[in-house]
């Protein structure tokens, strides 16, 4: 991953600092206003990550000590976390090998009387299906909030990932197709949760600090409640507008490189990540699995050999030392897609020709492993 920054985006930060305002003020609230157009959502919150945008959003459905939440553990660690930091317990479900995420089936046997959410997370880009999830928690009066740190411009049943999203948080790490340096969004339709998670990344001030400057009168603002320091700079924001015009053109660029990659590793006894057939995925990373009995350690060794940086595939929470102890039932599914995928190399600056070396130097690699190729 490399992320696509150019001269605009330093300009635009440079403007801000010129300005004078340099914490949350009007470029913040621009910027909210055009990633919530953009992902079809009624209000945008700016925060300072998508892991403090995830503990609001559970944090604002009141939930707490006592309380579980559905998390895949097929995630990054920050999923399971924002579960911990109100107190309530999160809840490891496996996840279908084709997507990487969460499906009503998998989700089905770990629900109990105690469970308040499920935490859908879009993994890598790939769009889960959120409607079946819906299906089977809305009738149990359990929220469904969407983990979309990866899955800016993804697309499910012809929307935008985000559209009709209860909660939403997105992230701007460099990691991800939109940065801010680090930065997080959450998204929903509902005014008054978009005023209350507004409030509570600010600690629960009455009126925002920008408001109170720019009013002309004098007012004293009163703190409604305990809360959080989550705010987003104006310096990021003005880098995060200018990054969101160029989303389009970011995905357009990864999904031809990915057609390519489907082409070229045919003919490999690998399977790689692709659109599900009720969306399309913005391929944020583009993972594959390996045969299996495959080494991945030496895989990756034999890739790092020919000069190719690849990536485990994605971690598995339950597995982790933070976890330890932590109750949880079997999940074939994570542990096998933890164990044999790997991450290889896009970015929207790649050429054609690095793109070639990643593919000869995997299928080098898996012949010298002697492992088998198809037809
Ligand atoms: C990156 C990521 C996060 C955390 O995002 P930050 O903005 O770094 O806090 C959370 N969930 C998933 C699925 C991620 O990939």
């Amino acid at each position: 991953m490399r992320p696509l920054l150019g001269e605009e985006e330093a300009l635009a930060a440079a403007e801000a600092v010129r300005s004078g305002w340099v914490a949350q003020g009007p470029r913040v609230g621009e910027f909210e206003e055009a990633f919530a157009a953009s992902v079809g959502a009624g209000h945008g919150v700016a925060v300072s990550s998508c892991t403090t945008g995830l503990h609001l959003a559970v944090h604002v459905l009141g939930i707490g000590p006592g309380d579980e939440v559905v998390v895949p553990s097929l995630s990054f660690i920050a999923t399971a976390n924002s579960v911990r930091y109100t107190g309530a317990t999160p809840v490891f479900a496996d996840i279908e090998a084709e997507t990487g995420n969460l499906s009503a089936s998998t989700v089905e046997p770990v629900l109990t009387e105690r469970t308040r959410a499920v935490m859908v997370v879009h993994q890598a880009g790939v769009p889960a299906d959120v409607d079946a999830i819906k299906a089977l928690c809305e009738p149990r009066g359990i929220a469904v909030i969407e983990d979309a740190a990866c899955a800016a411009g993804s697309t499910y049943k012809g929307a935008p990932v985000g559209t009709n999203a209860l909660l939403a948080a997105w992230s701007f790490h460099p990691r991800k197709l939109l940065t801010t340096g680090e930065g997080g969004m959450v998204t929903t339709d509902d005014p008054e949760w978009a005023v209350r998670l507004k409030r509570l990344r600010e600690h629960g001030m009455s009126v925002s600090a920008a408001d109170r400057h720019h009013g002309g009168s004098a007012v004293i603002e009163q703190y409604l409640e305990t809360a959080f320091n989550y705010r987003m700079t104006d310096i990021q924001a003005a880098v995060g507008l200018v990054q969101l015009s160029k989303l389009d053109a970011i995905i357009a660029r990864r999904r031809e490189l990915a057609a390519r990659y489907h082409e070229l590793l045919a003919d490999l006894d690998i399977t790689t990540v692709r659109d599900p057939e009720y969306g399309t995925t913005n391929y944020q990373s583009f993972w594959v699995w390996l045969p299996e009995g495959a080494d991945r350690q030496e895989v990756l060794a034999g890739l790092a050999e020919r000069g190719v940086s690849a990536r485990r595939g994605i971690m598995a929470s339950h597995l982790e030392p933070a976890y330890c102890g932590h109750p949880s039932t079997e999940l074939p599914a994570t542990e096998a897609f933890t164990a044999r995928t790997l991450i290889l190399p896009l970015f929207h600056d790649m050429t054609e020709s690095e793109q070639d070396t990643v593919v000869s130097a995997l299928s080098e690699t898996l012949h010298a492993s002697r492992l088998t190729v198809r037809g």
